[in-house]
C-alpha cells in the first residue's frame, strides 16, 4: 500500500510507492524498471494473458481481443476508502495511498504506438477510457482519474509493448486545480468584460460557477474559435476536433487536442467525439513522428472531476519528450520553449 505525504511547501499531494523493490542501481541511466527479453516475455502480448490479473473489460470480437484492461501488477494507488489524513505534528501530513490503478493495453501488436492503430482500434481505445471512467466515476472516493499514455523510455515507459494507464486517486490533484482555476478566472474575466452572453449567463445564473450551458463563458470553447479564425497554429482540424500548438506551449511541438463539442466530461462525451478524438491523437503523433522520429512522448488526458460541477471542457495534452526539464523549470516552474509554436504548427502541418 503506497501512501500520500503532503508537501507543505507547496500544498501538492507526493505519493510514495516503495512496494516494487527498487535498488540504487536500477536508477542508472538507461535502464528499464521492468525489461523483457528471452527469459521474460511481453505480458501484454496475445498469449501471455496469464501472465496480468484478469482482464477487467476486453474490446473485440471473434475471440480475439484489440483493447484490453488490466489491474496494474504494482499499483501506485489500490483500496477503497477516502482520503483519511492523518496530522503528525503541526507540520506532516499523511494518508493512505487508496485508489485505482489500470492498465490499458491499446493493440495486441507489440512494435507499434498510438501513432498506428488504425480507424477501429483507435476509437476501441476512446470506448475503453469512457468506460473506465465512467466505472471510476461510480466510486465515491475516487475523486478524480488520471488517464495517461507514456511512449518510450524517456517518458517514463517501463514496457515498450504499447499500454496507457488509468489512475484514480482519492483527491483532485494540483494540475487539475490549477487548470479548474483558469477556467473560472476566465469565466470571470469574460463576465467583467464585454462578452455579453457571459456577463447574462454569470449575472442570471444561480451558479457563478458555471452550468451546463455555459459555453459562452468556457475558456475552450474560446481557444477553439480564436485559434480557427487565426489559423497559424492549427496542426489538424477535422471540424469535430481540433489540434493546435497552444499559443502558450511550454515545451517544442507541444500540442493540446481539443474535441469542438463542449463537455467537461470525457465520460459524457458522444461516441462521434470519442471516436474523432482517438483518431485525431493518432494522426497529430503520426506527424510528430514524420518530422522528428520516434521521440518519446507523454498523452495526458484531461476531464472534470468526478462528482463534480465545476467549469471544465475536456482535452488531451500531447507534451514530445525533446528537450530536459532543467534546474530552471525545476526552480520556477517556467519553462523555456525553444521552438515558438506557430513554427511548431506550421512544421507539423507540412506533408
Ligand atoms: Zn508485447
Ligand atoms: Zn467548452
Ligand atoms: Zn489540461
Amino acid at each position: 500500500m503506497s501512501q500520500l505525504r503532503l508537501d507543505p511547501l507547496t500544498g501538492r499531494w507526493v505519493t510514495i510507492a516503495a512496494e516494487r523493490a527498487t535498488r540504487p542501481a536500477d536508477f542508472a541511466p538507461r535502464r528499464l524498471a521492468v525489461e523483457t527479453g528471452p527469459d521474460r516475455p511481453c505480458p501484454f502480448c496475445p498469449g501471455h494473458e496469464e501472465d496480468t490479473p484478469p482482464a477487467l473489460e476486453t474490446y473485440g470480437h471473434d475471440g480475439s481481443w484489440l483493447v484490453r484492461v488490466v489491474p496494474n501488477l504494482y499499483p501506485a494507488f489500490s483500496g477503497s476508502g477516502r482520503l483519511e489524513v492523518t496530522r503528525i505534528g503541526p507540520v506532516f501530513e499523511q494518508a493512505p495511498g487508496n485508489g485505482i490503478h489500470e492498465v490499458l493495453v491499446l493493440t495486441p501488436r507489440h512494435d507499434v504506438g498510438w501513432a498506428d492503430l488504425g480507424d477501429k482500434e483507435a476509437g476501441l481505445v476512446m470506448a475503453a477510457v469512457r468506460d473506465r471512467l465512467e466505472e471510476h466515476g461510480r466510486q465515491s472516493a475516487v475523486r478524480y482519474t488520471q488517464t495517461i499514455v507514456n511512449h518510450g523510455r524517456e517518458a517514463g515507459a517501463s514496457l515498450e509493448h504499447p499500454h496507457g494507464q488509468l489512475l484514480g486517486i482519492p483527491f483532485v490533484p494540483g494540475e487539475l486545480l490549477d487548470e479548474l482555476d483558469g477556467f473560472a478566472r476566465f469565466a470571470r474575466t469574460a463576465a467583467a468584460g464585454s462578452g455579453i452572453g457571459a456577463l447574462a449567463d454569470v449575472e442570471g445564473g444561480a451558479d457563478a460557477e458555471g452550468g451546463a450551458d455555459d459555453v459562452g463563458a468556457c475558456l475552450l470553447c474560446q481557444v477553439v474559435e480564436l485559434e480557427r479564425d487565426a489559423g497559424h497554429r492549427v496542426v489538424l482540424d477535422t471540424g469535430t476536433v481540433l489540434v493546435i500548438c497552444p499559443f502558450w506551449s511550454g515545451s517544442p511541438y507541444e500540442m493540446l487536442v481539443v474535441p469542438v463539442g463542449h463537455e467537461r466530461h470525457l465520460a459524457r462525451a458522444t461516441p462521434a467525439d470519442l471516436v474523432a478524438t482517438g483518431r485525431a491523437l493518432r494522426d497529430a503523433l503520426t506527424r510528430l513522428q514524420q518530422l522528428v522520429g520516434d521521440v518519446a512522448y507523454n498523452v495526458v488526458f484531461h476531464t472534470a472531476p468526478h462528482h463534480d460541477d465545476a467549469r471544465f471542457h475536456w482535452h488531451v495534452h500531447i507534451v514530445p519528450r525533446i528537450t530536459s526539464y532543467a534546474g530552471f523549470e525545476q526552480g520556477t516552474g517556467v519553462r523555456i520553449n525553444i521552438v515558438a509554436p506557430e513554427s511548431a504548427a506550421a512544421q507539423l502541418r507540412a506533408p
